[in-house]
């Protein structure tokens, strides 16, 4: 274990403005609060955050950092409070350590490479800070070096999966090789035991028959390079078993010659001296083709830098070796967390040394300078995506301002097409509620397939779009032969004929139609009318009451009930489909309606007392008779349409507003058409339940000082 002043020497050795006292106040804290807690392995727990600290000075992060290192298990584990780490360390740490708190409780669950990528994104959407997620990872590697000690073997190749599948490879995006090589060759040899013993034992035969070859190689090298006057560090790495072992499964390659499996590196002074080293080198050796790479002038997008090449080198064995200069090669150890080490180092050349974070930042897709990444390192990656989980855990990545409705298509058609509600977090929400990261979402279902045709003015994603679509269509023809069959039942009955399919069969046969079904559909789309159909079924009679099945448009209102004799029955049918709510009136359930058939697209509705049906008076064989017959079976919403002359002061708009809110009614669409000094006209549309509701919302507008007139249109 580190002791105290040790840490805090360190720490005051790379980063001379490091807050000494608060160090130490968090090494004493932190271990107060962990007390008698103790870890798998007996150690006392306040090794752990201890340790984790330790791999985070190796890499000369800045002392907040550490601090947040010390105490990153305090709030999970122990009694305290953020509060409490506010008051003690200041703002910017207790974030921090929130930061990394919350990152603890998301559980991971990684069922499939898409789940992995996701969940990725989701641990940086909710880091703010980028240190948070360095803490993180240094956790990670703490854990995993001390996993041994985890008694269960099913635990341990759990977390051990979890961290190739999630953490190693965020690691490897974050340009941290070493921590990344080490995460995966902990949980190779977890997940995979034999073969990683099975590397081992290669790898351990390979150097016993190369005894010597890697040392010189590197002073060949090393030699080769000084004749020419050039200054290098030359040494070879051995490959870790997991990349061994991986590239083995990808490749099918072999490994014969321990030079198969080390990677020479060329360590110089400056970008120049890498490409003379470069010229030397191939002069020397033959260069193998194709294994040239120049990742200094073309940087990979993690921000690493070095020039790759293959020679047939110094005891005729093929290598790989690497040139590039010491802080590249600093950077190509510790990624990110290496940049730390140069924001002190001097302004030389600093275009140059931070182009990679500006790289980086590029794919993070965001605007702001290099320096305040150091700084505030706000992640903005991934922020046009919205993370939220099923209650069983999964992860679901949908584009920012998704719905409840685009959730429930992108976790199955099926629950998307049977949705009615959602729970967000366990409080109830509407079906157009925008999602927000970190969403728990319960959908609620009915038995039934139903989407709205509505969705569609809300849903952003394709999958939910097309769904919506697709069930429509289907969803149309059958409204269509309910529609048609019930004009046909009616027109029947008023003639006191009996209906019966046998009876249309004659009609099918004459009209030339394939199937009852067919039929049905044509009538509903108002493509045959149920006059002809009579005709067919009974040809040569002639149908006298034709006239009945029209209502006047001028009636006696008070005598309408809304189950009268002949009226045709809505009920069930959804608006849009088969049925359309006329958009001169809108009719609200309740209303007295009737309805026009339109070839092709069913029946518009009106109420009787639209202006839109003088105009169609010509054709009266078009117009029907509809009743409401308490239309839909789950509460719908109508759209009334209202006009109110309003005074024209402060507050109005919010007044009106406030008295539909209250009385439940709910605002969707807003027109001010004519406005003047003392008053404005303003059309209001209204989603409501019924008439009923339409018109209690009415009367308390016009109770309102500031209305003038309030009617509907
Ligand atoms: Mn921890």
């Amino acid at each position: 274990m580190i002791r105290q002043y040790e840490l805090v020497e360190t720490v005051k050795g790379y980063d001379p403005n490091a807050n000494e006292s608060l160090l130490n106040r968090a090494y004493v804290f932190s271990m107060k609060a962990h007390g008698s807690q103790t870890r798998a392995s007996g150690d006392p727990y306040f090794s752990h955050p201890l340790e984790v600290a330790g791999i985070l000075t190796d890499m000369r992060l800045d002392s907040n950092t550490i601090i947040t290192a010390l105490l990153h298990d305090v709030v999970e584990d122990t009694g305290t409070t953020t509060e409490e780490i506010e008051e003690l360390f200041g703002p910017e740490i207790a974030k921090l350590v929130d930061g990394v708190t919350k990152l603890s409780k998301i559980e991971i669950q990684t069922e499939s490479e898409r789940q992995a990528e996701n969940f990725r994104k989701f641990l940086i959407a909710v880091s703010d800070d980028i240190r948070v997620l360095l803490v993180k990872l240094a956790d990670r590697l703490h854990n995993m070096r001390t996993i041994h000690h985890i008694k269960k073997p099913e635990k341990r190749s759990r977390i051990a999966m979890e961290t190739m599948d999630i953490y190693a490879p965020l690691a490897e995006r974050m340009g941290m090789r070493k921590l990344k090589d080490e995460l995966e060759d902990i949980s190779f040899q977890q997940v995979n035991p034999e073969a990683y013993d099975t590397i081992l034992s290669r790898l351990e035969f390979l150097r016993e028959k190369g005894e010597g070859i890697a040392e010189e190689i590197s002073k060949g090298i090393n030699n080769a390079l000084k004749e020419n006057g050039i200054e290098a560090e030359v040494f070879g790495r051995e490959k870790t078993p997991y990349s061994i072992w991986s590239k083995m499964e990808r490749n099918h390659i072999d490994f014969e010659e321990l030079a198969d499996i080390i990677a020479f590196r060329v360590i110089v002074d400056d970008v120049d001296t890498c490409y003379k080293a470069l010229g030397v080198i191939h002069k020397n050796w033959p260069m193998v083709p194709d294994r040239f790479d120049d990742y200094i002038s073309t940087p990979k997008r993690n921000g690493y830098q070095s020039i790759h090449t293959a020679v047939i080198g110094p005891r005729q064995v093929r290598i790989e070796v690497q040139i590039r200069t010491q802080q590249m090669h600093n950077i190509s150890e510790n990624g990110v967390a290496s940049h730390w080490q140069y924001k002190t180092g001097g302004d030389k050349n600093e275009g140059v040394q931070y182009k990679w974070i500006r790289d980086l930042l590029e794919i993070l897709d965001q605007a702001s300078t290099p320096e305040e990444f150091l700084e505030h390192t706000k992640l903005d990656m991934f922020q046009d995506q919205v993370f939220c989980f099923t209650p069983k855990g999964e992860l679901i990545s949908l584009p920012l301002g998704s719905s409840v409705v685009d959730f429930a298509y992108a976790v199955h058609t099926e629950i998307g097409d049977t949705c009615v509600g959602g729970k967000v977090n366990g409080r109830p929400v509407p079906l157009r509620y925008q999602l927000h990261n970190g969403d728990q979402v319960d959908i609620v279902r009915s038995k039934v397939r139903r989407p709205s045709p509505k969705w569609e003015s809300f849903v952003l994603t394709g999958k939910a779009r097309s769904s919506i679509r697709r069930f429509r269509r289907q969803q149309q023809r059958g409204e269509f032969e309910q529609l048609g069959k019930t004009l046909l039942e009616r027109a029947f009955s008023r003639e006191k004929l009996d209906f019966n399919e046998e009876a249309l069969e004659l009609a099918i046969k004459a009209l030339k139609f394939s199937s009852l079904e067919d039929l049905y559909l044509d009538v509903g789309r108002g493509m045959t009318s149920d006059q002809r159909v009579l005709t067919a079924v009974y040809p040569g009679v002639k149908f006298k009451n034709l006239q009945k099945a029209r209502p006047e448009p001028i009636a006696d209102w008070d005598l309408y009930e809304d189950d009268h004799e002949h009226a045709i029955p809505i009920k069930g049918l959804t608006p849009g489909l088969a049925v359309h709510l006329a958009d001169c009136c809108h009719p609200v359930s309740g209303d007295r309606i009737l309805g026009i058939r339109v070839k092709g697209e069913g029946i518009m509705v009106h109420t009787m007392d639209c202006d839109q049906l003088l105009e169609q008076t010509d054709d009266p064989d078009r117009w029907m008779d509809l009743s409401w017959q308490s239309y839909g079976e789950e509460p719908e919403f109508y759209t009334g349409r209202l006009e109110l002359i309003v005074v024209n002061e402060a507050g109005a708009l919010a007044n009106i507003a406030q008295i539909t809110a209250n009385h439940g009614g709910n605002i969707s669409n807003l027109k001010m058409p004519t406005r003047d000094p003392e008053f404005f006209t303003m059309i209001v549309d209204v989603e409501v339940r019924d008439s009923k509701h339409l018109k209690g919302i009415i009367t308390a507008l016009r109770a309102l000082k500031v209305i003038s007139s309030a009617n509907r249109m």
